[in-house]
């Protein structure tokens, strides 16, 4: 099976539902409609040469476009690459350098001279008719290239085949709670990221249920949306959370009415945005956690039901989940979290969360290296712990890990205490090169507006909370600080 029969079943057993609502332009799609512009799509496609294994990159915001185009490339028999619409040229023609695509499938507004073949994206009410085309690629076959946001070092293309893909969604499906044909799910995260893709896009054709696509996020006016479109789900990220929090409880409230459903992924979610969240709507926001290797969906507080500030919750049914250390040797007995300080001094029974499931993937673009071991596991470079419950908590990245004296200091720690300090909006700690200790820890501190905040104040808090050695050197101000599309922050570009 490939992942375009979704939206063939879609249509087969709910042509005249809605399928996209966009909030821009008020258009709506039905699935019938959408299956279509995607056939019609795919003849484009095959008609201008492209042939099984092509790459075609969608260039496309979050919109019924990119649906079109990516059930279209994938009828056509082509792998689908989704990248930034915004990318600004550079990375841009990194990317395309190293994909090598057939086609590009962008809006025809955009002005670029420097791009392979360019094709304009197809108005999902264009050129309808004629016969349907879907080459039926499936299983092992790779149906999307999917590019890491780049947060530890140069983008990579994740190979994710149809059988990853779908498997996902299928471990997904066994959650009580997700999404369900009822649903009309709010996505204004990026389509070309891997969590608006398959927990968005490809799960709502799974489901039917309805999906209301904006291009961008601006809290009022998103939360406006949700009010007028009746949203019942999101599909979110932590600053999306935390924009809205900061609208104040009356309009979460009104904003929030439908709402039953709220996730979260991609990076850290902070517990007093959980608390205002509840406090304003009733609902709480369920955590998760993923990686583009996992097609993307690994662990969710759904899969006990109960959110748990701090934790990502469990593996999905499906999915297992193991820690080991460096050499690969398991690691981990369950801890306490009121314990966590000596996970911290000791780094003591925290490991490299490792994975095993059907929803791998296939190694890297183009060679497929460095994919799952031979029994099948991938180690991920996230450092956790499991609790007491089984929960898994996410310390930091392997790669983040500030060595100074050859004492471990992790970034997250630091941040806790610093962002309990008031005045303080944000932080980012990061190990900045050191003569003498190989690796001293910096600070880098967004206040809240009209904050008056001292380095001493900074350096005074962690004085009195944490060990010497991680206490930062350097405390640096600034007005904000580099995220990633889905809102992780750029440590890379900081430091
Ligand atoms: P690159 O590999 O290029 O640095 P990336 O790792 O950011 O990019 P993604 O696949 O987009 O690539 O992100 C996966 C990572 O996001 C995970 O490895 C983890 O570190 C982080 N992450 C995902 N969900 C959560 C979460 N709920 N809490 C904290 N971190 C999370």
């Amino acid at each position: 099976e490939g992942v375009a029969q979704l939206l063939t079943e879609a249509a087969a057993r709910w042509a005249d539902e809605t399928a996209i609502t966009e909030t821009g332009t008020g258009a709506t799609l039905t699935w019938r409609e959408l299956d279509e512009a995607a056939h019609a799509q795919a003849r484009r496609l095959v008609e201008a040469g492209v042939e099984p294994g092509d790459r075609v990159v969608l260039r496309l915001p979050t919109s019924a476009d990119f649906a079109v185009a990516l059930y279209g490339v994938l009828r056509a028999g082509a792998i689908a690459v989704p990248l930034s619409p915004q990318a600004p040229a550079p990375e841009l023609e990194q990317l395309l350098t190293h994909c090598d695509p057939r086609f590009v499938i962008q809006r025809g507004d955009v002005d670029d001279t420097e791009l392979p073949e360019v094709l304009t994206a197809l108005s999902p009410r264009g050129e309808l008719g004629g016969d349907p085309v879907d080459l039926g690629r499936a299983g092992e076959d790779i149906a999307v290239i999917s590019y890491t946001s780049g947060t530890t070092g140069p983008p990579r293309g994740v190979l994710l085949s149809h059988r990853a893909l779908l498997a996902n969604l299928e471990q997904l499906s066994r959650v009580e709670g997700v999404l369900v044909h009822e649903d009309r799910v709010l996505v204004t995260i990026p389509l070309f990221h891997v969590y608006g893709l398959g927990p968005g896009l490809l799960q709502a054709t799974s489901v039917g249920a309805t999906l209301v696509l904006s291009e961008r996020f601006e809290p009022a006016k998103t939360l406006d949306d949700c009010a007028e479109h009746r949203v019942t789900s999101i599909a979110g990220v932590p600053t999306m959370y935390t924009e809205f929090a900061d609208l104040g409880a009356e309009e979460l409230a009104r904003g929030l009415a439908t709402v039953r459903m709220l996730t979260s992924g991609a990076a850290p979610l902070h517990p007093r945005v959980l608390a205002a969240i509840r406090e304003a709507t009733g609902h709480d926001v369920y955590e998760g956690y993923g990686l583009t290797e996992c097609a993307p969906v690994v662990t969710s507080t759904l899969v006990t039901g109960y959110p748990k500030p701090g934790s990502v919750g469990r593996p999905l049914p499906g999915i297992e989940l193991r820690l080991v250390d460096s050499d690969g040797t398991e690691e981990g007995v369950p801890l306490d979290p009121d314990d966590v300080a000596d996970v911290f001094e000791s780094g003591g029974d925290t490991g490299l969360v490792s994975i095993r499931g059907a929803n791998l993937f296939s190694g890297y673009w183009p060679d497929g290296a460095h994919g799952p071991d031979a029994e099948g596991w991938f180690r991920t470079g996230d450092v956790g712990y499991l609790d007491l419950d089984g929960d898994l908590h996410l310390v930091d990245r392997a790669n983040d890990l500030i060595i100074v004296n050859g004492f471990n200091v992790y970034p997250h720690e630091v941040e806790d205490v610093i962002s309990r300090l008031p005045g303080v909006a944000e932080v980012a700690v990061v190990g900045v090169v050191d003569e003498r200790s190989g690796e001293a820890v910096k600070a880098v501190v967004v206040p809240a507006e009209g904050a008056a905040l001292s380095e001493q104040q900074v350096s005074d808090q962690c004085a009195a909370n944490l060990a010497g050695y991680k206490v930062p050197h350097l405390v640096e101000f600034v007005e904000n600080l580099p995220h990633s599309a889905t809102g992780k922050l750029r440590r890379l570009k900081l430091r």
